[in-house]
């Protein structure tokens, strides 16, 4: 056990998450890769999807953050703030949701919160529907409502939550049926639910489930799942923390995949907005935003400093169309992954939109998860120099694949073949 492990085992909680065996201590990055204390580079295939939206040490973020901060940092939002009035701006447009309010936070589980206390406050229902396996953050109301039992410590929950179906078609009762009939079982299923409780306030919903392995409902589903949404008078949050800014290639927000729904009435946003600054946030119409009667501040959600990042990495995104080189890239990527797959017995599914591509694993010849097999990977593909992520289902089942928006064709092709030797060394 290295020195600083052994230091992090004694003073922090067992159940914190913590990559590989003997864990890596990262230093320091530039555009997709980083070094770890050793000095030993590493193709970044993860750090996409959980900070870093472009690239590492992006020259007009770290420019905006240290101008920014050398200048002042102060309350959020008891005084004017301009940085947070311009990305707000700038989301509320992006969004596309007429008369759009944004509230800023500094994660996803406290976007999440705040979309659910909006919710329930708008709706007076504290009834909510989550997705089976779906994650939605670490707080109490948030590990409350998450679908995936792995990372939902306790049932005690301040919502009544109840799950419906929609997310995994990888194994189960749902793995057999074709998309139309996929869709007609999980609406029928939604009704069942719907018709033994009290009337609920929202459907949380990830288009693609992140922590989840990254599955994505038959387009369709969402739509049809909306108009028995709308008899009902609930709301539909899109949980966009994983699937926003145009990671999935050929949309900006990971709902627009499944346009037919209509508008969200709540969208979260977090992760790599602030490409390492903690930007989270919600936007929703006017109506649903100002439905709360108290007041409210957020000390450090939305600081001028986090702002300013937001800003900086956002600007640089649509200048470059990183969404476009999401699509280009991330379809090489897996058209190439997909020929890996095609000889080896252990690869059920290469999955994914431009630059979210999740890799099923199972034990050949069955349909079983094989965690043994994908912590191999895990590891085979460190000691070759790349750094990719796990999720999926109750076990670990699915590799998962997020680089920085701005991965090169090159680049792909690099990670492609470590992966492919990973793989082949473990299979
Ligand atoms: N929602 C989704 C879909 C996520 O993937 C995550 C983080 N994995 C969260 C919410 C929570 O975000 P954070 O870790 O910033 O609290």
């Amino acid at each position: 056990m290295n020195d600083l492990y052994a230091r992090h085992r004694g003073v922090l909680p067992d159940w914190l998450a913590l990559y590989y065996g003997d864990p890596i201590e990262i230093t320091h990055g530039e555009g997709r890769h980083v070094w770890d204390s050793a000095g030993r580079r590493y193709l970044d295939f993860f750090g996409g999807i959980l900070t870093t939206l472009t690239a590492h040490a992006l020259p007009e973020v770290t420019k905006a953050v240290s101008e920014q901060a050398g200048r002042i940092i102060h309350s959020s939002t008891l005084y004017l703030n301009r940085p947070m009035v311009e990305l707000a701006e700038r989301i509320a447009h992006l969004s596309g949701i007429p008369d759009a309010r944004v509230f800023f936070t500094t994660s996803g589980t406290e976007a999440n919160d705040t979309a659910l206390l909006l919710a329930t406050t708008y709706r007076r229902s504290n009834t909510v529907l989550a997705m089976r396996n779906s994650y939605h953050g670490r707080s109490f109301s948030t590990v409350g409502i998450t679908g995936n039992r792995g990372w939902s410590p306790t049932s005690l929950s301040p919502l009544q939550t109840l799950y419906v179906h929609g997310g995994v078609r990888t194994r189960g009762p749902f793995a057999a049926l074709d998309d139309r009939a996929f869709i007609d079982a999980c609406v029928a299923d939604l009704k069942d639910v719907l018709g033994h409780t009290r009337p609920p306030a929202a459907l949380i919903a990830e288009p693609v489930q992140g922590v989840g392995g990254f599955t994505s409902p038959p387009d369709g589903l969402y739509a049809a799942f909306r108009d028995v949404l709308r008899e009902h008078g609930i709301l539909w949050i899109a949980d966009e923390v994983q699937t926003g800014w145009g990671r999935t290639g050929d949309h900006f927000w990971g709902w627009q995949a499944h346009a037919r729904s209509g508008l969200p009435d709540i969208v979260t946003f977090a992760k790599g907005i602030g490409n390492g600054m903690s930007v989270g946030g919600v936007v929703a119409r006017a109506e649903i935003m100002n439905c709360l009667d108290a007041n409210s501040i957020s000390t450090f959600g939305g600081t001028q400093v986090t702002m300013a990042a937001g800003l900086a990495n956002l600007a640089h995104l649509l200048e470059h169309d990183l969404q476009g080189n999401a699509r280009r890239v991330g379809g090489l990527l897996i058209e190439r992954l997909r020929a890996v797959a095609a000889g080896l017995p252990g690869v059920r599914e290469v999955r994914g939109r431009g630059l979210m591509i999740g890799i099923e694993l199972v034990r050949p010849g069955t349909d079983d998860a094989d965690p043994q097999s994908l912590a191999a990977v895990l590891e085979a593909a460190r000691e070759g120099g790349l750094l990719i992520g796990k999720g999926g289902g109750h076990d670990t089942t699915a590799l998962r694949i997020t680089p920085p928006l701005s991965l090169t064709v090159a680049e792909a092709e690099e990670g492609a073949a470590i992966l492919e030797h990973a793989l082949r060394s473990t299979y």
